[in-house]
């Protein structure tokens, strides 16, 4: 059964995040990404927590401390005003004012002098923007102001007045004056609890403008003062709209109106995003607003958020890169293991696969090495085993078709070959010569000298046969101390003249030792194909009779296949 094999890339591709790489990846991705998250995350949210937590402190001292300072210079200026207010020059001269009947010389004194008192007071105080003294209707009777304004007063103030209370009105733009003011009036009343009137003072934003600019340092971004309107009255910055008509949204005044104190994410009146809180002042309602950009409160957890990103990011790469080494030492060694024992299973024992690292698959690598030196041990040994066998085959057959004795061709190796030759010779028509060599008395010599010395002729003569034949020729030991010489592509006449030239060379040989010198003589039979036979026994048989007819003529002579018998006519038809 044909087993299906898959290459790497095709198993990988069935399962792409098992590959051992990404495992050890994704691993230490999550290992890293798991704890520093969290980590970044807890410190994120107990930084945020701690920063509120000082924005709120912040935000609260200042509008604490700052609507106190207001609280006290409100309370000042009322003390003032009421000091000013029960001075005699006042007193004296609003009596003469508005007593009846006084000489019109008399009331223009009076009100020199309250001018020049109100002037006076006025310089000496720059809160005031301006003093004036009202009767019990409401009309001025005396200013400090050379022009004409007005006076805007809460409906109760003569209620007030009678019940001897200050009042406090709301802020106004004074177009006379060009300022923004606030109007705040004290009773005047005699010595015997008379009320004669009310002085009233403007009082500008000077010093306000003063506070909020001193509390607005280092961390605060701004503080000003709004009405519960949400109506801005004065900043630490100068504001380039109109006093009054600059407003925070409804929705954020009512947030920080209710949320006394704590800090509020809104978007603050020039529409830029803040954190603020607000502080109401006990007296006149207002609030004082502190603020800071929101950007800037929480640039540190943006640092600290940007700090702690860039930290998880780092480790990541670091640790994302330490893996991917990691993960390289592990897997190069095993590609390369994998590519050697793909090679050695597609036969190719040269591997050695370098051992790199000592770990685990660096031992894997050198077992692997080892077994496959083994295996090309193994193959080798094999190879020399197959070489040798091969060796003793061709040996084996040597033998099996070979003579022992005069190392020429067998009888059975004869057969064969003459068969094949006499099949070749069919096919193309080709001819082929035997001669059948038969040693004369050879049963003599052995009786005179020795069966080993006969053994040597049978040596020595087959060293001649080899010597007179071409390469394509052939020679074996047909019998006992009978050959047969094969000559292909030769004639009868030719086959008679190869056999006499052997039949000479062995005339011509010396045998027996020391100096002996014994002849030996070879009868031969001279056969061919096709004149003497069809096929190989035929022609041996031919060959056979031949070589006896030799031999009945008295030996050491060729005689050719039929020659004997076509004499034998000759002679029979001559005596006829
Ligand atoms: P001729 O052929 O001339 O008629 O006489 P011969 O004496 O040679 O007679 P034959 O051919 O019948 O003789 C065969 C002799 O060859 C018998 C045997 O002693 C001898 N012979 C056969 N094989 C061997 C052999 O292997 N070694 C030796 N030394 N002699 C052998
Ligand atoms: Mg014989
Ligand atoms: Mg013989």
């Amino acid at each position: 059964m044909a087993v299906k094999k898959l290459s790497k890339e095709q198993f990988l591709q069935v399962a792409p995040l098992k590959s051992i790489k990404t495992q050890i990846i994704v691993f230490a991705l999550l290992a890293t990404i798991i704890p520093s998250v969290t980590m970044g995350w807890l410190s994120y949210v107990q930084n945020r927590k701690f920063l509120n937590e000082k924005i709120k402190q912040e935000l609260r001292v200042v509008t604490s401390q700052v609507s106190r300072e207001l609280d006290l210079w409100l309370k000042d200026r009322l003390y003032d005003l009421r000091v000013f207010s029960s001075s005699y020059v006042v007193l004296e001269n609003l009596e003469k004012i508005l007593r009846e009947g006084s000489a019109h010389i008399e009331n223009v004194v009076a009100h020199r002098r309250l001018k020049d008192y109100l002037e006076s007071v006025r310089g000496k105080i720059v809160d005031y923007q301006e003093l004036m003294l009202l009767d019990l209707q409401g009309a001025s009777v005396a200013t400090s102001s050379d022009k004409v304004t007005t006076v805007k007063l809460p409906e109760r103030w003569l209620e007030r007045a009678q019940a001897n209370k200050y009042t406090i009105g709301s802020a106004y733009w004074e177009e006379t004056l060009q300022a923004g003011v606030i109007v705040i009036a004290q009773p005047i009343r005699t010595a015997n609890e008379r009320l004669l009137g009310v002085m009233v003072a403007k009082l500008n934003f000077r010093t306000i403008s003063k506070v909020l600019v001193k509390y607005a340092q280092g961390e605060i971004g701004e503080l000003y003062l709004i009405t519960q309107d949400g109506f801005l009255l004065e900043s630490s910055k100068s504001i380039s709209a109109k006093f009054l008509e600059t407003k925070l949204l409804n929705s954020t005044t009512q947030k920080l109106f209710s949320q006394e104190g704590d800090p509020n994410a809104y978007l603050s009146y020039h529409s830029k995003p803040v954190v603020g809180a607000l502080k109401r002042m006990s007296e006149l309602g207002w609030g004082v607003v502190a603020e800071k950009e929101r950007a800037k409160a929480y640039a540190q957890i943006v640092r600290l958020r940007n700090l702690t990103l860039a930290l998880v990011v780092g480790l990541l790469l670091i640790i994302g890169l330490a893996a991917y080494l990691l993960s390289l030492s592990l897997v190069r060694p095993l590609n390369r293991l994998t590519s050697g024992a793909g090679k050695v299973a597609a036969g190719d024992l040269d591997v050695d696969v370098p051992v790199g690292s000592r770990d685990e698959v660096g031992y894997l690598t050198e077992v692997f090495n080892d077994m496959v030196a083994r295996l090309r041990q193994g193959r080798e040994e094999l190879a020399a085993i197959n070489e040798t066998l091969r060796e003793k085959n061709v040996e084996l057959h040597e033998i099996s078709i070979t003579d022992s004795l005069t190392g020429l061709y067998n009888r059975k190796h004869l057969m064969e070959t003459l068969d094949r030759e006499v099949g070749r010779s069919q096919r193309h028509n080709h001819t082929f010569s035997l001669l059948v060599i038969d040693i004369d008395h050879f049963k003599k010599y052995n009786d005179t000298y020795g069966h080993l010395a006969g053994d040597e002729v049978l040596s020595r003569l087959a060293s001649v046969f080899k010597e007179s034949i071409r390469s394509s020729d052939y020679a074996a030991r047909y019998g006992g101390e009978e050959f047969i010489v094969m000559l292909p592509e030769i004639g009868p006449e030719q086959g008679v003249e190869a056999a006499e030239r052997i039949r000479h060379k062995v005339a011509e040989e010396r045998f027996g030792d020391d100096g002996e010198s014994i002849k030996v003589t070879i009868s031969v039979g001279v056969a061919s194909y096709p004149e003497s036979g069809e096929d190989a026994e035929s022609v041996i048989r031919n060959a056979d009779e031949a070589l006896y007819e030799a031999k009945e003529l008295g030996r050491n002579q060729v005689v050719l296949a039929g020659a004997q018998k076509k004499k034998k006519k000759r002679k029979k038809s001559k005596a006829k």
